[in-house]
C-alpha cells in the first residue's frame, strides 16, 4: 500500500535491520526499542490490524505465517529459552501507530508479570 512505512520496508524501499525474512513475513528491529530485544514481526501483505485479519481465509493464513516466524526470530535473538512478550496493538486506543499489522517481540530483560 502506498505511503505505508512497513510495506516500504517489506519491499526493501526503506532500510531496516532485518532479523529474518521469508516469502510472507519480515522481522526487523524496532527503530525505538523499549528493551534489549525489540523486533517487529510483520506480514509482508498489507493488512491494517488483527480485526481485518479475520475477514477472509487468505488473510487469516498470514497469522499462521507470523506464528511460524516467532520461534525462528526468538532463537535468532537469543530469547527462545529465557522468554519474551509478544504484543499486538490494535487501533487508536490500543496504541497502534503504524496501521500495518505487526507484532512486537520484546525481551532480553525481566519484563515482570504486569502488562501495564
Ligand atoms: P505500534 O505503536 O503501531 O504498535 O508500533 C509501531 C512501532 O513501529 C513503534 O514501536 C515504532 O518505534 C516502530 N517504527 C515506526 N516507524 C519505524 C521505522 O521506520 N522503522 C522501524 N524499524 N520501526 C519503526
Ligand atoms: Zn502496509
Amino acid at each position: 500500500m502506498q505511503d505505508c512505512i512497513f510495506c516500504k520496508i517489506a519491499a526493501g524501499e526503506i532500510p531496516a535491520k532485518v532479523v529474518y525474512e521469508n516469502e510472507n513475513v519480515i522481522a526487523f528491529h524496532d527503530i525505538k526499542p523499549v528493551a534489549p530485544v525489540h523486533v517487529l514481526i510483520v506480514p509482508k501483505r498489507h493488512v491494517s490490524d488483527v480485526i481485518s485479519l479475520a475477514s477472509d481465509d487468505e488473510r487469516a493464513a498470514l497469522m499462521q505465517a507470523v506464528l511460524q516466524a516467532v520461534p525462528i526470530v526468538a532463537e535468532k535473538m537469543g530469547v527462545a529459552d529465557k522468554g519474551f512478550r509478544l504484543i499486538n496493538n490494535c487501533g487508536t486506543e490500543g496504541g497502534q501507530t503504524v496501521m500495518h499489522l505487526h507484532f512486537h517481540m520484546i525481551g532480553g530483560r525481566d519484563l515482570g508479570e504486569k502488562l501495564l
